[in-house]
């Protein structure tokens, strides 16, 4: 069976929390490998992150990673929240350079993943498993595609175990992301960062800022059912469900759903998968 796991945002008030609770038992069921705790880069959601990742340990029985990103932040911070995570027994962390928020002003000690990476590695050596984030259709900042996997080839060299992918709708864009860097003989596990359909128009406005791409005959397909809400859901948890199916049969080890803290919409796609 492919290994599965689900991303979570930390919850920042009752309401929220109580809304993860909900989503973690049902999404539970399901024998996750891991779940993951995103980190607000810059300070936002800096105090929330390792309290949910408590308490999805603690309270729901799940092996949860943290997300931490090093943007805005000093060695010193990241060393004590590094430390914090052991003390309460991760064994995963998915390093991340983050985005700065506009209008904040020191981007940090560290500047790039990479520098992260390398960084955890030597200040923690083995003790974490760490994932990295990488683009099948390439980071908005990056130069170009080159450049873009020229960057990402360092990551691995630092020290990563295994890479997530920003979510995409192209099947094809991970198959030729993953022969690319193969080609330049890196050789961990690429796992895909699989977004399913909840609110149409928020992915719209996420993709534009992230750089992920709705192909022309879904953005269309999901036009033309206007309000109807639940006919999105289906036809996304369709969608959604057969790119994970191709990507499975063309080789993926595992799928990574970015669950925005809803159980509805990747119970959807897990149903289908059966
Ligand atoms: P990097 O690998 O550092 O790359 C960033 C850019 O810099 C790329 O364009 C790269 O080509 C370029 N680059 C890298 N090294 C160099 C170099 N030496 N010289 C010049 N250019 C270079 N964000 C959050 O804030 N919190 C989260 O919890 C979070 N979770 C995420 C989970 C996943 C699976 C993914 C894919 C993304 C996540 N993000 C999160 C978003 C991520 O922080 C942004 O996409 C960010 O812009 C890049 O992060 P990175 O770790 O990929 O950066």
């Amino acid at each position: 069976m492919t290994p599965i796991s689900f991303e979570f945002y930390p919850p920042k008030n009752d309401e929220q929390r109580a809304q993860l609770d909900r989503t973690a038992k049902k999404l539970a069921v399901h024998a996750p490998e891991y779940v993951s705790c995103t980190f607000g880069a810059g300070g936002s959601t800096l105090s929330h992150t390792p309290e949910t990742v408590r308490r999805l340990k603690q309270q729901h029985g799940l092996d949860a990673a943290p997300h931490l990103s090093c943007v805005g932040g000093s060695r010193e911070e990241i060393r004590e929240l590094l430390k914090l995570y052991r003390a309460i027994g991760c064994t995963r962390i998915v390093a991340l350079r983050g985005d700065l928020p506009s209008g904040m002003g020191h981007p940090g000690d560290l500047r790039y993943a990479s520098e992260l990476v390398a960084f955890i590695r030597s200040e923690f050596g083995d003790r974490f498993r760490i994932e990295v984030g990488c683009y099948p259709e390439v980071h908005p900042q990056a130069g170009d595609a080159r450049a873009d996997l020229r960057h990402f080839r360092t990551k691995v060299e630092a020290g990563a175990d295994a890479a997530i992918t920003q979510y995409f709708y192209n099947a094809d864009a991970y198959f030729h992301f993953v022969d690319s860097v193969r080609r330049d003989g890196v050789e961990i596990p690429i796992i895909p960062g699989i977004m399913p359909v909840s609110n149409f128009s928020q992915l719209r406005r996420f993709s534009e800022a992230c750089g992920a791409e709705i192909p022309r005959w879904m953005l269309r397909s999901m036009q033309s059912l206007g309000d109807d809400a639940a006919g999105i859901r289906e036809l996304g948890a369709d969608i959604v469900a057969r790119l994970c199916e191709r990507l499975v049969a063309g080789g993926a080890p595992a799928l990574h759903f970015y669950t925005l803290n809803l159980a509805r919409p990747t119970q959807a796609v897990l149903d289908r998968l059966g």
